[in-house]
């Protein structure tokens, strides 16, 4: 499209194509941002099944998406959602040991998965130029090849009878935010580009997941989080969201699952002797049935080393890079994409996949290095153990160890877990005489 008026087009109104939506306003005349599912109802969609499970938006995540949506914080609060000192006001334990506490500067948003999504759709909705339509399917990408641009995307209307009624919808960007089983790379390939190379893990995680009434903890606590390690290779995370429900997701690995049967599931639940688990799980009218979901790989596709990538082409959030989510950081980056996206934009369409795939890659350089050097801790997860990832393990076990005396330990743990602060923070002097002297006063 060359004419005055600029459009673009998002496939998936999920949490990242809302994100991007929102960045992609700035500049556009149109954004029309489509996903296969209806979106007229509210509540865990078929598109995203992982709604159902504890979703922690971390700090920065909260704090990047209260830029972008100003008064997000206090309207989701006023709708039900909590807003939670992360370190404080949680009980962190490493297996069944406790993490020491103390205040922190880390504000987290308690919210469900859906209500958070409902909520960005409803705000995006409203921008100028934007339109959020359901029931598209995108099943391929326009293109230029003389010009080497993908110039907008064919849909299928769902529901439209045998075949469908398919659609052209011209664009000057196409931005893929179809999440981690997305098609995006075999588009590529059908138009005759390289595909990403893939980077991948498998750790084959397992969660299952049950809500509950929510009252008082006995100890005071507004939720429960266990570090998932070698020694204990299962964790809960228990969080409180709107509706005064509990949401408790146990995870485990492919050969020892959460069971999702009700004496199975409590029996996992309370493998770890915390008092507030067990609470919950034999104390709390469940509302619903537990539900379990497959996670069997963390998915990195390097999209900023593909030569030749076509204008008018972007992939965005878990279509980028899929984590493992007990790590607890896809909405977080998808946040901190859009932050770039915006940024790249300012410098116009042409070579825009060059210059925000740079961004995108240093955004998720940290996290994915945090989240696979955790995966590998685990032996049973196939992958290379570099030296600088041996000793970073080792390092931060002890760091662990000594979080569970010095609360500075564990605030500064906490601050590069929620990527408002870099894994170097963790070597300061300061932290170093703890970790390695754990007895002696500073
Ligand atoms: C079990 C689990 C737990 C998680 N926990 C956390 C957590 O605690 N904290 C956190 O930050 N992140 C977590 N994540 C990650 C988080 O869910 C994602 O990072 C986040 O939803 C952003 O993903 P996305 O928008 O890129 O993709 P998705 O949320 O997967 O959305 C993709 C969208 O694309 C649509 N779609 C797919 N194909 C098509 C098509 N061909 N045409 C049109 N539409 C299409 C789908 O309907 C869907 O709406 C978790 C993930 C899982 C699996």
């Amino acid at each position: 499209m060359t004419s005055e008026s600029t459009h673009a087009v998002v496939l998936g109104a999920s949490i990242a194509g809302l994100l991007a939506a929102r960045a992609l306003s700035d500049t556009f005349d149109t954004v029309t941002v489509l996903d296969r599912d209806d979106l007229a109802g509210t509540g865990v969609r078929k598109g995203v099944p992982q709604g159902r499970h504890a979703h922690m938006l971390f700090a920065k995540g909260r704090e990047v998406l209260e830029d972008l949506f100003p008064g997000l914080t206090d309207e989701l609060v006023a709708a039900g959602a909590l807003t939670v000192d992360i370190h404080n006001g949680f009980a962190w334990h490493n297996g069944p040991r406790p993490m020491a506490r103390a205040a922190s500067d880390l504000i987290v948003l308690a919210v469900s998965r859906p209500a958070l999504e409902d909520y960005l759709r409803a705000r995006a909705g409203k921008l100028a130029g934007v339109e959020i339509r359901g029931g598209l399917e995108a099943t391929g990408l326009l293109h230029a090849p003389a010009a080497g641009t993908v110039t907008g995307v064919r849909v299928v209307v769902m529901g439209a009878g045998p075949g469908g009624a398919t659609q052209d919808l011209r664009a000057d960007l196409v931005v893929d935010a179809t999440g981690r089983g997305n098609r995006g790379t075999t588009w590529l390939t059908e138009l005759g580009y390289t595909p990403p190379e893939q980077d991948s893990v498998m750790a084959g995680v397992v969660y299952a997941t049950r809500e509950y009434e929510r009252g008082p903890l006995a100890g005071g606590m507004l939720g429960v989080l266990t570090g998932v390690t070698p020694e204990y290779p299962f964790g809960a995370a228990l969080l409180p969201m709107e509706g005064d429900r509990w949401i408790l997701t146990l995870a485990g690995f492919g050969d020892d699952p959460p069971p999702t049967d009700e004496a199975g599931f409590a029996a996992y639940a309370t493998r770890l002797p915390i008092d507030d688990l067990a609470e919950v799980v034999h104390r709390s009218r469940p509302l619903g049935p537990a539900r379990q979901f497959r996670i069997p790989a963390s998915v990195r596709r390097r999209y900023e080393r593909i030569p030749g990538h076509p204008e008018g082409f972007l992939a965005f959030g878990d279509a980028i890079c899929a984590f493992n989510p007990i790590y607890g950081q896809g909405m977080t980056v998808a946040a901190l994409e859009a932050v770039e996206l915006r940024a790249a934009l300012e410098g116009g369409l042409a070579g825009l996949p060059r210059r925000f795939y740079a961004k995108a890659a240093t955004v998720i350089d940290t996290p994915w290095d945090m989240a696979v050097g955790g995966d590998l801790t685990f032996p049973s997860v196939p992958g290379k153990r570099t030296a600088k990832v041996k000793f970073f393990n080792w390092y931060i076990a002890k760091l662990l160890h000594a979080a569970e005396t010095s609360p500075e330990v564990a605030v500064a743990f906490h601050r590069t877990v929620n990527l408002t602060a870099p894994p170097e923070t963790l070597f300061a002097p300061a932290i170093l005489r703890r970790v390695f002297f754990p007895g002696r006063r500073s």
